[in-house]
């Protein structure tokens, strides 16, 4: 039955409905992607007897709640936007002190949440360090809480689950590949709240081989945005290498999927309180009814098609999620052929490959590239905690096996 379903698929490419179900194949099960109520939270500096103060007032923040327990223990209470929610508890805030103090922050999840992202610190709100593992004590993974302790002074400290990439400082990397003369953006769409949802294209070529990049559908994955990054900055070289991919393949790119999301702290969902990468069937939210809008009008404007997809996610551990292997699409056996090569390059490195078991689509990013598009797909995980250097390695190295096989 496998073959079936796949001999059948490219008919079925053009003019069906997402939603639709082909030979071969069980229904899809869809999950409801309609908006959901969410708490939203308020922009508050919280002030202590003691002249501490802490504050959520800037993008990005997540802090719900402080309370004084003695003179140097400060609790804070972090929640999710709404649940059930996959328990990615991001929390961000700026702390300063009237006197310099050494003070400890309890950090608190509600019921649902418990303590993951091992926190950094930053004095300046643009670079952040991990803290010192004297500083820090928790019982472990998903602990309920977690401790931590910081020099409290009169400048503002900033403390974070991971890099603090807010939506400005996507806008002006976003900028920089802008400024490129092989580089043009395109507006698709607006967010609930009235961001712009925006594709760059990069290169100079025809669309008829194009390929798709996106990243941030879950605000704290941070880790999966650099690995992104470092992903297209090796593609936008100014080497005869780059330069000659460029001129044969058009990247579309959208590095925000999920503006609002990050620009309110969320801990996984958009405005609409969903899970985008829930939607890719259903298509109910704005992001993602913007961006497979745009991709299937690309395909009808130009007759060309999605070869190669990734979406870049953060989970605990570094996994690929791949699409069956029996399942052909628009260049078979491209993504294991990509991750072997770029797995090579890095010393030691052992990748774990996931691919779905079944060849049926499901309702994420990842099937929506393969099933509607043919697009060779993957879902790039990098994690939590997965060293800056080997995130910008695995980005690199992915970036040039893709233009060598695809040369
Ligand atoms: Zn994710």
């Amino acid at each position: 039955m496998k073959k079936l379903a796949v001999l059948v698929l490219p008919v079925l490419l053009f003019g069906c409905k997402s939603s639709q179900q082909w030979e071969g194949q069980g229904p899809i099960q869809v999950v409801p992607t309609e908006n959901k109520e969410i708490a939203i939270q308020e922009k508050e500096t919280y002030s202590t007897p003691s002249g501490v103060s802490f504050s959520n007032d800037f993008e990005g923040a997540r802090l719900n709640g402080v309370e004084q327990v003695n003179d140097s223990l400060f609790r804070v209470e972090i929640l999710p936007e709404n649940a059930p929610i996959n328990p990615s508890p991001w929390y961000a805030f700026k702390l300063w002190s009237e006197q310099d103090k050494e003070l400890w922050i309890e950090f608190t999840y509600g019921e649902i949440g418990f303590h993951r992202y091992y926190p950094k610190t930053s004095l300046d709100g643009v670079e952040y360090t991990l803290v010192d593992s004297a500083d820090f004590k928790s019982d472990g993974p998903r602990s309920k809480t977690a401790m931590l302790k910081v020099e409290a002074r009169k400048d503002t400290l900033w403390v974070a689950a991971q890099d603090l990439v807010g939506t400005r400082d996507v806008e002006e990397w976003k900028d920089k590949l802008a400024a490129l003369d092989f580089v043009t953006t395109e507006v698709i769409g607006k967010s609930t709240e009235g961001r712009d949802l925006e594709v760059l294209k990069i290169g100079t070529a025809d669309d008829k081989e194009m390929l798709m990049v996106i990243s941030m559908q879950h605000p704290p994955e941070i880790t999966g945005y650099l690995a992104m990054k470092a992903f297209v900055e090796t593609i936008i070289e100014d080497s005869p290498e780059a330069e000659k991919f460029r001129s044969k393949h058009n990247l579309y790119l959208m590095p925000m999927m999920n503006p609002d999301g990050v620009a309110n702290g969320h801990w996984r969902h958009n405005l609409g309180g969903v899970d985008t990468n829930r939607d890719w069937v259903n298509m109910n939210q704005p992001e993602v009814k913007a961006l497979t809008q745009f991709m299937e009008s690309k395909v009808e404007e130009t007759g060309g098609k999605f070869i190669f997809a990734a979406d870049f996610h953060s989970t605990w551990e570094d996994i690929f999620y791949t699409i069956n292997e029996d399942l052909k699409g628009n260049r078979p056996g491209l993504i294991p052929k990509l991750i072997k090569r770029s797995s090579k390059r890095i010393p030691g490195y052992d990748p774990n490959i996931r691919p779905t078991e079944s060849n049926q689509r499901s309702v994420t990013s990842n099937s929506y590239f393969f099933f509607v598009h043919g697009a060779e797909s993957m879902t790039f995980e990098v994690g939590d905690n997965t060293p800056r250097d080997l995130i910008r390695q695995k980005g690199e190295s992915t970036a040039i096996e893709l233009m060598r096989i695809l040369k």
